[in-house]
């Protein structure tokens, strides 16, 4: 069965195949590391996750080249740097950790490279070379720009005119341009702020052209899959698009462009402005990373996504009933099985994880019912390679209810001590006992389900 990918670049969902299956090739813009990532800024990370582990699971994990890049360079990064003091790096180097740790957290797979910005700049110097050797850029105030009118393909992807996209996005009009939606390759540094030297005087590469130049370097030409999130499709892809076709004849950068909705917290974007930015940092103080993770996989990753605390206590409690299954089974050895086929078949369909998730449900439902040893294997096998597929799972059911106990309830009892003592009362014939930590538990609004090796509890 072939994936289905929704392709911005032609609109429509098409069966993908890699140019080369020993080498699929997919790039995913990645973060600027100048302070915390918000749960937004890690909905591609964890999407694209998943399409990893799909396009892994059915090439083999040998031959799926997945580059995340990290933005190093950047004026963002130069002001933070500024403003304590120190060398950018500081400020990189410390974010960049901060970042693999929330992602660890979320269950993202290292990918298999994560290119730097400041690894690449003599491969940005070339490409801007090639670019003005071409004239498809000039030289201007001691800027490098991008001279759009030059590429006739400028402006498919977003299939907007010009005039629409500059409506539609911030571009710096300045008047060194020739047309208002050139974009720069290179700008001049000052001699206080972070630059390197080059045939067009010190100074820095634009945004733009770090991507381009470390996709040539690490993947190649065109690659199988450039992702990102919805942000970008206008100006930063468009704008990836035009310097690499323009240094390579001509030739596609890649052959399906994907893009993720935005997430937002209900009725309000999410924004500094507004006070309401939430950080991955902060959320994982309340909640385990895998009940983000949860969350985030709920919605189709086309479709916009909107970040409530109800559907945060909603993926614990699911999750929660899952790992209470997993528990119940811990004595049971996994059979070696695949995913379900109607799991399978959901992610195929343009990675639909809510169907996905359903899937997961009946699953567990199936599994919570069986009653022989060897359905038992079977189904405990399907739970974890389906589990596999999602990045779920990975921990053992103790150390889920463990973290759980702790995690945003501190000013709780321990709930999971209550019920295992209710239980242990339970089994021992203390009615007595077992009837007051009921009711104990009542009042905490806690629901209790009873198994034959343990409770389960959630909240009502
Ligand atoms: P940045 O570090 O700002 O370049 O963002 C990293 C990635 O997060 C980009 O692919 C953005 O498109 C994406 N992104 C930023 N904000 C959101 C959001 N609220 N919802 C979904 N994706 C977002
Ligand atoms: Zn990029």
């Amino acid at each position: 069965m072939p994936i289905a990918l929704y392709d911005t670049r032609t609109r429509q969902k098409r069966d993908f195949r890699p140019a080369n299956e020993q080498e699929v090739t997919m790039y995913l813009c990645g973060p600027t590391v100048y302070s915390y990532a918000h749960i937004g800024n890690f909905r591609p990370a964890v999407i694209f996750d998943v399409l990893f582990r799909l396009l892994r699971d059915k090439y083999g994990s040998d031959h799926v080249v997945y580059a995340r890049n990290i933005t190093d360079i950047d004026d963002k990064i130069n002001a933070a740097a500024a403003a304590k003091g120190v060398d950018i790096s500081v400020i990189t180097d410390e974010f960049t950790k901060i970042y693999r740790d929330d992602s660890a957290a979320l269950g993202i797979l290292p990918p298999s490279m994560e290119p730097t910005a400041t690894g690449h700049i003599p491969e940005m110097i070339d490409m801007i070379s090639r670019l003005l050797a071409n004239g498809n850029a000039y030289q201007a105030e001691g800027h490098v720009l991008f001279a759009v009118d030059s590429f006739e393909g400028y402006g498919k992807l977003s299939g907007r005119n010009l005039e629409d996209m500059l409506a539609g996005a911030r571009v710096e009009v300045a008047s060194y341009k020739r047309n208002p939606a050139d974009f720069v390759l290179w700008k001049p540094s000052s001699e206080t702020q972070p630059g390197w030297d080059s045939p067009f005087g010190r100074g820095r590469p634009g945004w733009h052209t770090e991507c381009s130049a470390m996709i040539e370097a690490k993947l190649g030409t065109t690659i199988d899959i450039h992702a990102g999130g919805q942000d970008l499709i206008f100006p930063h892809h468009e704008n990836e698009i035009a310097q690499s076709m323009c240094v390579h004849d001509n030739v596609p950068l890649a052959r399906f462009w994907l893009h993720n909705g935005f997430l937002d917290m209900g009725e309000e974007k999410m924004s500094k402005s507004l006070g309401n930015v939430k950080l991955v940092h902060d959320l994982l103080n309340d909640w385990q990373g895998e009940v983000l993770r949860f969350a985030l996989l709920s919605a189709h990753y086309r479709a916009p996504l909107s970040w409530t605390e109800e559907l945060l206590s909603r993926s614990r409690t699911v999750l929660g009933r899952f790992y209470g299954t997993l528990r119940r089974l811990a004595d049971v050895e996994a059979a070696d099985e695949s995913a379900p086929a109607g799991l399978i078949a959901a992610l195929h369909d343009d990675l639909n994880t809510p169907q996905a998730m359903a899937k997961l449900s009946t699953l567990f439902k199936q599994a919570n019912q069986a009653t022989d040893l060897a359905d038992k294997q079977k189904f405990k096998g399907q739970i974890l390679a389906s589990g596999k597929l999602l990045g779920l799972f990975a921990q053992d059911p103790e150390s889920w209810f463990q973290d759980d106990a702790g995690s945003n309830n501190e000013d709780e009892p321990d709930i999971d001590a209550l019920v295992k003592a209710r239980f242990e009362a339970r089994q021992a014939k203390d009615w007595a006992k077992a009837d007051q930590l009921r009711d104990q538990l009542n009042e905490l609004k806690i629901i209790v389900e009873d198994g034959p090796d343990g409770s389960i509890w959630r909240r009502s």
